[in-house]
């Protein structure tokens, strides 16, 4: 069974999905991460994250790929390095590129083969898997997201006043809706979830109730 966690920036998508492919014993993709590591290997190659030949042309050299809850990056752990707040910021500028995303659709199409999985990002249901079992769209107001990220940041010890979260949070927004490929919506079938007011674990109930109906039919 594959189900499809989509959603904006801060939605608590990530949490949601791994706890879900924990309880449920699936794998989990995390795609944001392979949109990260294309920006995170531009960096480190002097490549203009808005040059997209050249972007499309190093990520189809890359091999990415997951241990656990670890991105490897032609084989080297990168995950703390993905996370910082310039890297969320170029990985949604790579994100944009045509070539860029066919090749990270391909990757994720072949990450698959017949596994049971969680997948989460912003076109899994809509493009990468249109037939997915079970789909949920995942939302929360913006300054709810904002406080998250603000927070997720502080735990790894970066301070960054809420506006500016805030601000990066709704520009990402912008640039991941309108897009001309693929930009960021439900899919008609997706069950729509706003936790704006949940907690987390009462996402993860949610989910993972509608996940356990769907097993039964
Ligand atoms: O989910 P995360 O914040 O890690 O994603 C980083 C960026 O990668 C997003 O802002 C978005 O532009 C892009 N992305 C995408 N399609 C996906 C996953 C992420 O365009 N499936």
């Amino acid at each position: 069974m594959i189900v499809t966690i989509d959603g904006p920036a801060g939605s608590g998508k990530s949490t949601a999905a791994r706890g879900l492919a924990r309880r449920l014993g699936f794998d989990f993709i995390d795609t944001g991460a392979m949109y990260r590591a294309v920006a995170h290997s531009c960096r480190e190659a002097g490549i203009d994250c808005t040059d997209g030949q050249q972007v499309t042309e190093r990520a189809r050299q890359l091999a990415i790929g997951f241990d656990g809850a670890l991105v490897l990056l032609d084989g080297v752990d990168v995950t703390r390095e993905l996370r910082s707040p310039s890297i969320s910021e170029e990985a949604s500028q790579v994100a944009q590129h045509p070539g860029v995303r066919s090749e990270m659709v391909r990757q994720q199409q072949a990450l698959v083969a017949q596994r049971d999985l969680v997948t989460e990002g912003r076109d899994q249901g809509t493009e990468v898997f249109p037939e997915a079992e079970c789909k949920f769209f995942l939302e929360a107001n913006a300054e709810v997201r904002a406080a998250r990220r603000r927070e997720e940041l502080l735990a790894r010890g970066v301070e960054i006043p809420l506006e500016q979260t805030l601000e990066q949070i709704r520009q990402r927004d912008h640039r991941d809706r309108t897009r001309e490929i693929s930009p960021l919506r439900a899919a008609d079938d997706a069950i729509r979830i706003d936790s704006s007011s949940l907690t987390a674990d009462e996402v993860l109930d949610e989910f993972e109730r509608h996940v356990r109906n769907r097993q039964r039919d």
